[in-house]
């Protein structure tokens, strides 16, 4: 099979929608019956991978994976290898996501994936997004001018990470506009910075004077609301957009032949890999990567207090934690965000702290359609087999909190998937006993407290699977510098540790940059946000046409 001939389709993981475009699935995000978009098929490697990708850089990689799950009638060869230029050309490395070696006598390598603009791994896919939005914008509105032009009105609610992440992914692209609300004086002061201090005239931050929980009402509203829905394309960066599952496939691969390429790794050995986990986005991508052909023994799900997952794989239940009081549902999810419903804990690893993972969605497709149907059945109706157990299962989440699925479930769960999870105290633990021990290179190692997650997880499954036949590749998902609190927590009073160790020069003098930022009133209510999205946009729209494009 060719690479370059696949011809993919979507559908929706509750058996809403079939036979869907790549581009329909990325600018509508969600699908209608409220599932998920995944691809109609895992497509299986070309025979000739292990040679031929060997030694491709990362970005030539990211070509070889995307054709797999993009047509190229859809995104012609020449215009996708031009967007993952663009996209990659941004981070501060050459190799995108370098993996290093943390302990030699353990074999513990990280995947580093915080190279890109806003330090944190979700730039690998933002990165991407924005890119293509802008690419399937600009085609749709080739010879129109002025009003006629599709424009995108992007909104989201953030808590941090993922506003800052799609605020860089989305800044200056054309006929897009973002909209991030985040609540006023309750973002860690670098994030706040790094999202103000974008001057892009189609980037706008919203600082409303509440919570996280209003401004994820807020955006809630906005997309219920059938009056902006008339006179605005709305859309979302949040983790449930296919796109960005897509993007993080690369770095498996990548570091798969980064590791095998050192002297280190003998032959026989086998690869697991480790991922500090909220949302399963991240982890989703490497089960994709397995699914496809890469050689890795086990996914290993690193959760930390906020642990359904964890308890998922323990029995079998998945379900929301028992609350008290009153029952709060979700807005449209954000990734790694303080979700202050009942029931989730604020943790060290905020970007780790959730109720339910959106994207376990999609794995659960997959598993209904492995055990509730067989090879001899049409393909057609296994997928709407699949469709609906996934829709009894999430009926049952909204409905009665939770769900147990029969043990043949957990059983192919299982056959990909451990776990574990790892507590605050651990995490400090973690980080205080890497920086004590110098790494490979001979330098201390400073972990994030979501990678530090990762590492506690990856010494635990190292006692299961030792070296020096297993590696365990664990992903770090974020820049030391941008966790201060836990770090400093973790690190103080050690004699070698200094904040000025951290500190990428990129954040120095950030805080004190020019910001823009519009003040919204939480009285005002989701109309009063309206009013400025509209307004906002329109003064966009008029500046654009006074100068003539
Ligand atoms: C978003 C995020 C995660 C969790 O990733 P998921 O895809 O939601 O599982 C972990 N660490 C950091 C730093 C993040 O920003």
């Amino acid at each position: 099979m060719s690479s370059h001939t696949a011809s993919q389709r979507y559908l929706s993981t509750r058996g809403g929608s079939y036979d869907l475009s790549f581009e329909e699935v990325v600018l509508k995000g969600l699908a209608s019956d409220g599932g998920l978009f995944i691809p109609e098929e895992i497509p299986s490697l070309p025979s000739d991978w292990a040679s031929k990708w060997q030694h491709l850089s990362f970005e030539e990689l990211a070509y070889e994976i995307f054709s797999l799950y993009i047509s190229p009638a859809e995104i012609p060869s020449a215009d996708l290898k031009d967007i993952i230029q663009r996209s990659y050309s941004t981070f501060r490395t050459k190799e995108v996501t370098p993996t290093v070696t943390l302990d030699k006598e353990k074999n513990i390598h990280l995947l580093e994936l915080f190279h890109g603009p806003t330090f944190a791994f979700k730039d690998v896919a933002l990165q991407f997004l924005g890119n293509l939005f802008e690419y399937f914008l600009v085609r749709r509105n080739q010879g129109k001018t002025g009003r006629d032009r599709e424009h995108l009105t992007v909104i989201g609610a953030t808590s941090g990470d993922t506003g800052s992440a799609a605020i860089y992914g989305l800044r200056g692209k054309k006929d897009v506009s973002v909209f991030i609300m985040h609540p006023y004086g309750k973002v860690s002061p670098i994030q706040e910075a790094q999202m103000t201090t974008v001057m892009d005239a189609n980037v706008h931050n919203l600082a409303v004077d509440g919570t996280f929980d209003d401004c994820q009402d807020f955006v809630k509203a906005l997309f219920a609301d059938p009056e902006i829905n008339k006179t605005h394309r709305l859309a979302a960066v949040n983790s449930i957009n296919w796109a960005r599952i897509l993007a993080q496939i690369t770095y498996y691969f990548h570091s798969y032949f980064t590791l095998i390429r050192s002297p280190s790794f003998l032959p026989a050995s086998t690869i697991r890999f480790v991922v500090p986990t909220g949302n399963f986005g991240d982890i989703l991508a490497g089960y994709f990567a397995k699914r496809m052909g890469l050689p890795s023994k086990k996914l290993v799900i690193a959760t930390n207090e906020n642990d359904i997952l964890h308890r998922f794989w323990q029995t079998g239940k998945y379900e929301k934690k028992p609350v008290h009081g009153k029952e709060a549902e979700g807005g449209i999810p954000e990734d790694g965000v303080k979700a202050h419903e009942d029931g989730v804990k604020e943790t060290l690893s905020p970007a780790m702290d959730i109720l339910v993972s959106s994207n376990f969605e999609r794995l659960l497709w997959f598993l209904a359609y492995r055990v509730y149907s067989t090879n001899s059945d049409p393909i057609t109706q296994r997928r709407s087999t699949a469709g609906e157990h996934v829709k009894t299962w999430l009926n049952a989440l909204k409905t009665q909190r939770g769900f147990s699925v029969d043990a043949t479930i957990l059983a192919a769960a299982s056959e990909d998937f451990e776990s574990e999870r790892v507590s605050d105290t651990e995490t400090l633990q973690t980080i205080k006993k890497i920086f004590a021990a110098p790494s490979a290179t001979g330098e201390s190692y400073i972990l994030d407290p979501h990678s530090a997650v990762g590492i506690t997880a990856a010494l635990r499954s190292a006692q299961r699977a030792p070296p020096p036949t297993t590696h365990h590749i664990s992903l770090a998902t974020a820049h030391p510098a941008k966790f201060s609190r836990a770090v400093d927590m973790a690190l103080q009073g050690e004699k070698r540790y200094s904040w000025e160790l951290v500190l990428p020069e990129e954040f120095k003098g950030l805080e004190d940059k020019p910001r823009r930022v519009s003040k919204v009133k939480k009285s005002d209510g989701w109309e009063g946000v309206r009013r400025v999205v509209v307004a906002e946009v329109e003064a966009e729209l008029q500046a654009a046409e006074r100068a003539g494009k």
